[in-house]
C-alpha cells in the first residue's frame, strides 16, 4: 500500500502534536503545521488565504494528501462582536478554508476530521437558531449567513434574546458541527469517497484546557487518529468522543 499523507494544523503544541505522533506510529507521513515558522513544520495560520494557497500548491505538486485534520482552535478572552468574529475565523472559517483548498488535492478515500467539543452541542443554542441548525437542509450558504447573524446579533446585544450563548467558542464549535454535516451532503457524489467527521476530545491538559483537566493529551488524540484512519466502509458526517457516535 503506497503511504498515506496527512496535514495537522495546529499542530505545534496540545492534542495536535499529540494526533502527529499518534499518525506517525501508524505509518503515515505527517505534515505537522504551524502558524508561526518553526523548524520541522509547515507554516500555515489558518486565517490566511495566502497560506493555505500555498500549502495547496505545495501539497498538489507533491502529490497530493489522504488526511486532513483541522485541529487549530482559540478560545479568547471575554465576549463582544469582536471575539465573536475572531472565535469563528479560527474555529469555523479557518476550518472551512484549509478543507476547501486542499479537497482539490485529496485522494480517492481522504478523510477529513474535525476537531470540535463538548460545547458544540447543539444545546448550546436555543429556538429558531437551534431549528435552523438542526435543520438537514442546511447548506453552506445558509451556514454561513446563520453565523454572520449570530456576530450582528451580539454587535447588536440582542444575541442572547435570539436564542445565541454569550460565548463565542461554543457557536464556533457548533458551527463547525453543521459544517461537518454540509461538507458529509457536498462529498455524497463524490467518486473519492471522502470521509469527513468530528471529534468531540473531552476536557484535556492542554494549554487551552489547563492543567486541572481530567484527560490526557494521548486520550484527546486517539479518537482523531481513529477518524483519520477509518476504513471505507466508515461513518461520514457524524460527532465522535472515545471512538463511538454520540448526539450533536
Ligand atoms: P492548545 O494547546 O491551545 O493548541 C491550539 C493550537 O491551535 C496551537 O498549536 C495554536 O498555535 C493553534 N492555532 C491557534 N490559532 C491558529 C491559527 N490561526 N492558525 C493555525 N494554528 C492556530 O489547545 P488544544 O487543547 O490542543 O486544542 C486543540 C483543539 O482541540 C482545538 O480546536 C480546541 O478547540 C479543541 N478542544 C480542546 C479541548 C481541551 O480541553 N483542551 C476540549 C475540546 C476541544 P499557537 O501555538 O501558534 O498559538
Amino acid at each position: 500500500m503506497p503511504e498515506r499523507t496527512a496535514l495537522v494544523t495546529g499542530a505545534n503544541r496540545g492534542i495536535g502534536a499529540e494526533i502527529v505522533r499518534q499518525l506517525r506510529d501508524k505509518g503515515l507521513r505527517v505534515l505537522a503545521a504551524s502558524r508561526e515558522p518553526r523548524d520541522g513544520f509547515v507554516s500555515l495560520d489558518v486565517t490566511s488565504a495566502g497560506d493555505v494557497a500555498a500549502l495547496a500548491r505545495r501539497l498538489g505538486d507533491e502529490g497530493g494528501l489522504d488526511v486532513l485534520v483541522n485541529n487549530a482552535g482559540v478560545s479568547l478572552e471575554g465576549f463582544g462582536a469582536d471575539v465573536a468574529r475572531r472565535t469563528l475565523d479560527v474555529n469555523l472559517y479557518g476550518a472551512m478554508r484549509t478543507t476547501d483548498a486542499l479537497l482539490p488535492v485529496m485522494h480517492v478515500g481522504g478523510r477529513i476530521v474535525m476537531i470540535s467539543s463538548g460545547m458544540g452541542e447543539l444545546s448550546g443554542v436555543r429556538g429558531a437558531v437551534r431549528e435552523r441548525f438542526a435543520d438537514p437542509g442546511l447548506d453552506r450558504a445558509g451556514l454561513v449567513d446563520l453565523v454572520e447573524s449570530f456576530v450582528r446579533d451580539v454587535a447588536a446585544g440582542t444575541h442572547a434574546a435570539r436564542g445565541w450563548p454569550s460565548n463565542a467558542y461554543s457557536v464556533s464549535k457548533i458551527a463547525l458541527n453543521a459544517l461537518v454535516r454540509v461538507l458529509a451532503r457536498e462529498l455524497a457524489a463524490d467518486p473519492r469517497r471522502i470521509l469527513v467527521n468530528a471529534e468531540n476530545p473531552g476536557w484535556v491538559r492542554t494549554r487551552m484546557g489547563g492543567s486541572s483537566a481530567p484527560r490526557s493529551v494521548q486520550d484527546g488524540a486517539r479518537t482523531a487518529v481513529w477518524l483519520a484512519t477509518l476504513p471505507g466502509d466508515g461513518p461520514t458526517g457524524g460527532f465522535f468522543r472515545d471512538e463511538r457516535a454520540i448526539p450533536w
